[in-house]
């Protein structure tokens, strides 16, 4: 790929941004579908986030967000899409004449991932969601409009779930502020959005031996190994997979924003396996 002066920049802005994976994934994809881009990680201060967006966007290039700047993004940019607005951060910013666009890929890479995981079947489900962070705000949104009849939410500081459900929730969402509240009870899918699992010493966020049922149990949480939530939900037998499609679709998500045409997706899941090797 020649880099010209015409060549557009796109950067991940973050701090940190050296362990990430998406320069890898994201140039990949622009190879194989021949775009004129250049992908590139910048760390970068929160004081110094709308200088770099504003001014890229201004230039015609754009880039992801990623910790801790996600919530302050969503209130730089100029024209927040709906995800946005709902879950109050944003991960994908593009500039279209002068003012800064921006959405949560994170909410449709959650949605695509999951329909892919059940394979289409996501009207109606009853689920629990663990976790109240921002990955578990973009899968509730996630699961509300997909059309999940109920979600449960439950996580270590129950209020953060309750703001989390009064954001998001509307009638479908419901808090269970004690672990003893999820005992028999029932559902179609568990998912994890807490962070239970980054390091290799955590322990399972759930014992699945609590519930009367868990029809299938998706991780968000991705790792070279198999994540402690996807191991106990193995032990129960119940159905499981980690957050690396999600990893792929909330970044092929993110290439459509700024390229407007289908992203290579193979390229990417390519790219993302011989990043985790
Ligand atoms: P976050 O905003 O920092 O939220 C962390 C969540 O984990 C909170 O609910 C927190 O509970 C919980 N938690 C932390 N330590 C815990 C512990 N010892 N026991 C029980 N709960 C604990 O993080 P985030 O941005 O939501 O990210 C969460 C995870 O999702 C990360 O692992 C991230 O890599 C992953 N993720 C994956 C994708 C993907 O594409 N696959 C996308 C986004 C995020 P408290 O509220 O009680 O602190």
């Amino acid at each position: 790929m020649r880099i010209t002066a015409e060549t557009r920049v796109l950067t991940l802005l973050g701090d940190p941004v050296a362990h990430s994976a998406s320069p890898e994934i994201q140039n990949a994809a622009f190879r194989e579908a021949g775009v004129d881009g250049v992908y590139v990680a910048v760390r970068c201060a929160a004081d110094d986030l709308s200088g770099f967006m504003h001014g890229l966007a201004r230039a015609g290039g754009g880039g992801n967000i990623t910790l801790p700047h996600k919530e302050k993004a969503a209130a730089l940019v100029d024209m927040p899409s709906e995800a946005v607005r709902r879950t109050g951060a944003c991960n994908t910013f593009w500039g279209v004449q002068g003012k800064v666009h921006g959405d949560n890929t994170d909410v449709d890479g959650f949605r695509r991932a999951l329909r892919i995981f059940l394979d289409g079947s996501v009207q109606g489900i009853r689920a629990l969601l663990l976790g109240a962070g921002g990955a578990a705000r973009a899968a509730l949104l996630g699961l509300l409009d997909e059309g999940a009849a109920e979600v449960l939410l439950f996580n270590r500081t129950s209020e953060r779930a309750r703001a989390v459900a009064r954001r998001i929730g509307g009638q479908r969402a419901r808090v269970v502020p004690l672990v003893s509240g999820l005992e028999g009870e029932r559902f179609d899918l568990v998912v994890n959005a807490t962070r239970l699992g980054l390091d290799p010493h955590d322990v399972s966020p759930l014992d699945f031996a609590r519930l009367g049922r868990a029809g299938a149990a998706m991780d968000l949480v991705y790792a070279r190994e198999k994540t402690p939530f996807v191991r106990a939900a193995e032990r129960h037998g119940v159905r499981s997979t980690d957050g690396m499609e999600m990893l792929v679709q909330q970044g092929a998500v993110s290439f459509e924003r700024w390229w407007e045409r289908p992203a290579p997706i193979d390229a990417m899941r390519a790219a993302i396996q011989s990043v985790a090797r």
